[in-house]
């Protein structure tokens, strides 16, 4: 399996860089290459606290820039090269709130907080 490098959280103030497992690439997606992840108000305070309750080693990083370096043979609307930007939260973009361009009200959102974030890179 190959590596790559992340900060991981192992509690409040505890970052470790370390070696991680490296993702494949998924059915129907792309894998990205990190080039910046964006610090906010947020991401200090859950670093600093117990913000997974127990729950980690957790990779924070919610505002992420990259470049796709694998993608999917079946994905036709994204290609190898090109930068995205990662969407920051967990909406679900499918209910009448975010149809209606009021994400903020998501019915169905999840927490980022949930998710592996950007602070890693292949
Ligand atoms: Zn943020
Ligand atoms: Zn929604």
């Amino acid at each position: 399996m190959k590596k790559m490098k992340a900060a991981l959280m192992y509690g409040p103030g505890d970052i470790r860089y370390e070696q991680v497992e490296r993702p494949c690439c998924p059915e129907g997606g792309f894998l990205l290459k990190v080039k910046a992840v964006g610090l906010c108000g947020s991401d200090i305070r859950n670093l600093l606290t117990d913000s997974k309750a127990g729950r980690y080693p957790h990779i924070y990083g919610h505002e992420i820039v990259g470049e796709i370096v694998e993608i999917d043979e079946n994905v036709t609307k994204y290609q190898r090269g090109q930068m995205v930007y990662v969407y920051p939260m967990a909406h679900c973009l499918r209910c009448e709130n975010c149809r209606n361009g009021k994400h903020e009200c998501c019915t169905e959102a999840e927490s980022y907080t949930d998710l592996q974030g950007g602070l890693q890179s292949i």
